[in-house]
């Protein structure tokens, strides 16, 4: 095993990587921003360096500066969390000729995956069905008309490079191609620096259904089933569970067999999601991640499985050592992304210092947070916060148990997604299982939510606390750090969140 691990990220995924790793008994060398410099991963980790102002260009993705880090602090191995360096290729091929250890697959399957017509090519060959479409990317508007017209519209236009939604056209006819073709041509180009486009067949109400793949170096592929992420606003997931309220033990075999191939044909190493669209009991290959997801959480919690320390396993060339017939999916898990976006502002990015954090606890309620009272959320990096993520014995003991555990949740400062995640629990189809990627689009009335929606809410607990605060000043006071109340600059001026 590694000795020292340099974690290039920061947030929620580099405090989950530090934790795993310090378990293991690897030394953690923490990297950041200099708004960064008192973040949570910074004081967990054993050691910090500093790589720069906030802007990510000059920070965290600077790969000198991380590699120069690494060599400081003596670090043997990088662990690349998601988004940032994860999935570029040439990070990966740097980190290995410096001599280190990247916790992840080679460079070729980062690069073969994260082209999305030559993944699809690959796919195919390895009898993995994909979305129906064309292979090559599209020489002009008018062999993307032909394609189209050959499929059916709707057709969706997509980058070969793509990736968040960007350079993505659905075209509902004929007449609408060309221009959209040269817009997803236009906002590739400006995007990824290629502006290739290719055609898919445009799928009416698929859900999104992936399926955790884990691999080592010894030809070993096993899949740990799969994750519902159907809940998405603008392409971007917002809740994910396992195991998906409709798969079938059948179908789920299928999928998890296409995974293993997928991932086999590409001699995958580490920790993977195959992702698919799943459709009347039909499922074609989407993309695949070739990283660790933020949603891997709700697998770790139905196999018993934890999925960072085996990629640590794994990059130190240590065997699976189970097998698929072990894999033991048991329980349901349900995961709430919690972000600084305000759903009652059309999910505006909310800034400002994070108060006194009340936590949910209890029976099966988890939460991998990046914050702590006193950290500033700005405006440079994901809005991720946390996730809080639940498990419970069936789907609806767990959605029980996420209704109690959001409603502990308080985080004071800024606004969040919270008042979401309440309203979506309330809605019958999202209680029944009735998932598809459209889902918020069928139901906006769940993103109508006012101001004043978690009021009542608020305005108890603070109540509960005031009366708190004011029953510990009646009493005499104590020395502080003896357990006394201590009120915090936030406390002393009211309460945040009921503003
Ligand atoms: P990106 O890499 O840009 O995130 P993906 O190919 O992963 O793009 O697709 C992102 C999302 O777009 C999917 O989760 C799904 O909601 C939607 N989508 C992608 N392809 C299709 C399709 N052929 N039909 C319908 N929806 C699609």
């Amino acid at each position: 095993m590694f000795k020292k691990l340099l974690i290039a990220n920061r947030g929620e995924i580099a405090v989950r990587i530090i934790r795993a790793a310090r378990e293991m008994g690897v030394r953690t060398v923490a990297v950041h921003s200099e708004v960064d410099a008192l973040a949570p991963h910074v004081l967990l980790a054993d050691e910090a360096v500093l790589l720069g102002p906030a802007p990510s260009s000059e920070s965290y993705l600077r790969i000198d500066r991380l590699l120069e880090a690494a060599r400081e602090t003596g670090a043997d191995a990088v662990h690349p969390g998601y988004g940032f360096l994860s999935e570029r290729a040439p990070f990966a091929r740097a980190v290995e000729d410096a001599g280190l250890v990247f916790v992840g697959p080679t460079p070729e399957t980062i690069q073969a995956m994260g082209d999305k017509t030559e993944a699809r090519r690959r796919m195919k060959e390895a009898g993995v069905p994909i979305v129906p479409g064309i292979v090559d990317p599209a020489a002009s508007a008018e062999e993307a008309r032909a394609a189209a017209e050959a499929m059916g519209f709707p057709v969706l236009l997509k980058a070969t490079a793509g990736g968040g939604g960007k350079g993505m056209r659905v075209v509902e006819e004929p007449a609408a191609l060309s221009r959209a073709f040269d817009a997803a041509r236009r906002e590739a180009e400006a995007a990824f620096g290629d502006g290739s486009v290719y055609v898919e067949k445009y799928l009416q109400r698929p859900r999104h259904v992936e399926i955790q793949v884990l691999g080592d170096v010894h030809g070993n592929v096993v899949h740990l089933g799969e994750r519902e992420c159907s809940i998405q606003r603008r392409h971007q997931k917002l809740v994910e569970e396992a195991p998906s309220p409709v798969l079938t033990p059948d179908e789920r075999r299928a999928m998890g067999e296409a995974a293993v191939r997928a991932a086999a044909a590409v001699e995958y190493r580490g920790a993977g999601t195959v992702e698919f669209l799943y459709q009347d009991g039909e499922f074609f290959f989407l993309e695949m991640n070739t990283r660790l997801q933020v949603e891997h959480p709700v697998t770790e919690l139905v196999t018993g499985l934890d999925l960072v320390q085996w990629q640590l396993r794994v990059a130190a060339g240590e065997a699976l050592d189970f097998s698929q017939e072990q894999v033991r999916l048991q329980g349901h898990a349900i995961e709430c992304r919690i972000t600084s976006e305000d759903p009652a502002n059309g999910f505006l990015p909310s800034t400002g210092v994070i108060g006194e954090l009340r936590l949910p606890q209890g029976p099966g309620v988890r939460w991998d947070g990046g914050i702590e009272p006193g950290y500033e959320v700005g405006l440079h990096y994901d809005p991720l916060l946390g996730k809080l993520v639940v498990y419970g014995p069936d789907r609806p003991a767990a959605l029980a148990r996420l209704r109690r555990a959001l409603d502990e949740l308080v985080i004071p400062g800024i606004e969040t997604c919270i008042p979401f995640h309440r309203r979506l629990l309330d809605e019958t189809d999202f209680q029944e299982g009735d998932l598809s990627i459209r889902f918020l689009e069928e139901h906006p009335q769940v993103l109508e939510i006012r101001a004043d929606a978690d009021a009542t809410r608020t305005a108890a607990i603070a109540a509960v606390l005031l009366e708190e605060e004011a029953r510990r000043a009646s009493t005499p006071a104590r020395p502080a750090g003896s357990g006394g109340s201590q009120m915090s600059p936030w406390r002393a001026q009211g309460w945040p969140w009921n503003e």
